[in-house]
């Protein structure tokens, strides 16, 4: 074949795929050029997860006539004028690509004012270059939109996930941001619903409840280190706080949000003893070093970044982070007895998040109130599918081993929270069928201060959860009122519990038939509430669990599809030893 230099029109295209991934990509960059056009207010609006619409208007300072035709050319910037200025970088951009590649992509307009000029500029663009310019009248700043992303590229649209999924990595894009910049107004709209709105705040904490919810705020530990090149502040979560992903660790280094494997390290040094492998803790953590010290040009979308000294940041980081979890060990709890203020000190037990629950009993009474209603409970009998078991032990904290009660021919184990899970399944998904709803009521009704992410995930499946047996209401604000639970989920001993499962609906995805909505939405709230592996149980609360089983139309998997059982005959058994 024979070599050719590419046309321009191609090599921008080619460029644009390092920068522009897919929408959220454009609501960064976007977003950057306002934070770094002195903007106290900006706001986002996408239509169809981004596809369709991209909007970002501020009220920074704005170009003039002679920029704006400049701005969206390759390499294009304002920000540096040569290398060496990068050693002293105070913005977010400076490698002049973002806005030349988002042209190559989709439809773009730039809408800008100078401020302090009486007039501003229009500017339609299309495959790069510049369709209609007019002399417009509008508010200082700028607003960019960008219509049809990859129009003009099939191949790469195709690659976009649902709406959902995009709007989810946006709603993320813009939450990072937001959290680092409390001094700033942030808004942003789907398809013209307000998703999120962090308002001006005097500080990070302040920020945090905001974007949050109140409940994450009495779990964080504030950290503080200063030395000569490297400052650190924020937040970690106290030790017996704890979540299953990594989600909500945020790294912030000179404001810019990264991902870095060496922090994230760090902090699993920090908690490990304290920690489980599978939990992780919640961590905001602003560094602010000096520039000369780092690299942000290892990835174009500037989200890796190096450090020239990755000892001294990881002890500095380190022992910031254990003192401050040290410290608030210390700290003692209060408790008035009588006319005596008595202090104790956490335990060690206490600083674990073991508040799972073994205590289960109620189920059994759950579902004895379902079967009746049902009038199931004379042919229970007739239908089990399983025979009937007599329990030897428990097995790791986990297993429970039996044999067939009538003969000594099967060796029976059985995944005890597999099961749990899938009872629970069971019955929610009986109760979304009935008429009765079977909740229990609260106590005390427990108040839920939402992220909010969270509240656009409640306001979505609201109605849902409350036909399975929730009662969550509106308590104005970012706050719901949980009055009651499912009969099935028993005492709501945490209200985590309900932090978890709304984390969880937001990877449903696009599902838009109710019945398999129903199916998942089931799913996630008995993976919530069912006995853990891990749990120790008693010979009788080995039986519960075994009847109720017995009495499930397919008692052989659970709601994810892994076994719950497994039966090893004796024969099998014999075949193994070599006698048969
Ligand atoms: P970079 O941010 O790396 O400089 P961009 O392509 O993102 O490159 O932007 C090019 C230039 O356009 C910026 O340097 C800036 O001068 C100008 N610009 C872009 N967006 C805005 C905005 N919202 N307000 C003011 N100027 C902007
Ligand atoms: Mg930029």
């Amino acid at each position: 074949m024979e070599i050719k230099i590419l046309d321009e029109n191609t090599i921008n295209k080619i460029a644009a795929g390092e920068v522009i991934e897919r929408p959220a990509s454009i609501v960064k960059e976007l977003i950057e050029n306002s934070i770094d056009a002195d903007a106290s207010k900006i706001v986002i609006e996408v239509e169809e997860g981004g596809k369709k619409l991209i909007k970002v208007s501020d009220n920074g300072i704005g170009m003039d006539k002679k920029n704006s035709l400049l701005c969206f050319k390759k390499h294009a910037t304002s920000k540096i004028r040569n290398i060496n200025e990068l050693e002293n970088l105070k913005t977010l951009g400076f490698r002049g690509e973002a806005l030349s590649s988002i042209c190559a992509v989709g439809r773009v307009e730039i809408i800008t004012k100078k401020r302090g000029q009486l007039i501003g500029t229009k500017i339609l663009i299309e495959n790069g270059r510049e369709k209609k310019i007019l002399d417009i009248g509008c508010n200082a700043g700028t607003t960019t939109i960008v219509k049809d992303l990859f129009y003009n590229l099939p191949a790469r649209k195709k690659f976009l996930k649902t709406k959902r999924t995009e709007l989810a990595n946006i709603i993320e894009q813009v939450t990072n941001m937001a959290i680092a910049y409390h001094e700033i107004y942030f808004k942003l709209l789907h398809n013209g619903k307000e998703i999120l709105v962090a308002p001006k705040t005097s500080n990070l904490l302040d920020n945090i409840v905001n974007i949050f919810g109140k409940d994450l705020a009495k779990d964080l530990v504030p950290i503080e280190y200063k030395d000569k090149d490297i400052k650190i502040k924020g937040y970690i979560s106290k030790t017996e706080v704890a979540i299953k992903n990594q989600k909500m660790q945020f790294f912030y280094v000179n404001k810019r949000y990264v991902k870095s494997y060496l922090i994230s390290n760090i902090i699993k040094d920090v908690y490990r003893k304290y920690l489980p492998k599978d939990k992780f803790p919640i961590a905001f953590l602003f560094i602010e070093i000096n520039p000369r010290l780092i690299d942000v040009n290892v990835h174009p979308t500037k989200r890796l970044i190096k450090f020239s000294n990755e000892k001294e940041i990881y002890n500095s980081i380190f022992s910031t982070l254990k003192n401050a979890l040290q410290d608030s060990f210390l700290a003692p709890k209060m408790e008035l007895m009588g006319k005596e203020i008595k202090f104790s000190f956490p335990k060690d037990k206490e600083r674990f998040m073991v508040k799972e629950k073994t205590d289960f009993s109620y189920l059994a009474k759950a579902q004895k109130k379902i079967l009746k209603s049902e009038r199931m409970l004379k042919d229970k009998e007739k239908k089990a599918k399983i025979p009937e078991i007599e329990v030897i032990c428990q097995f790791a904290n986990n297993y429970i081993i039996g044999r067939g009660f009538r003969d000594d021919e099967n060796l029976i184990i059985i995944d005890q929270h597999a099961v749990h899970e899938k009872i629970i399944y069971e019955q929610l998904i009986k109760i979304y069928d009935s008429k009765e709803k079977h909740t229990q009521n609260l106590l005390t009704p427990k108040i839920l201060e939402l992220g909010l992410k969270e509240k656009s995930i409640i306001e979505e499946y609201l109605d849902l959860l409350n036909e399975i047996g929730f009662r969550i209401e509106e308590f104005g604000g970012n706050s719901y009122i949980v009055k009651s639970v499912p009969i099935v989920m028993g005492r709501l001993e945490s209200i985590d519990v309900i932090h978890e499962i709304i984390e969880d609906l937001l990877t449903i995805g696009i599902v838009r038939e109710t019945s398999i909505l129903k199916e998942k939405i089931a799913q996630i709230v008995a993976c919530h509430s069912s006995v853990r592996a891990g749990d120790v149980l008693t010979i009788s609360q080995m039986n519960d669990l075994i009847n109720q089983l017995r009495n499930l139309d397919n008692p052989f998997n659970c709601p994810h599809g892994r076994p719950t059982i497994i039966i090893l005959s004796k024969r099998e058994l014999e075949k193994r030893f070599g006698r048969r």
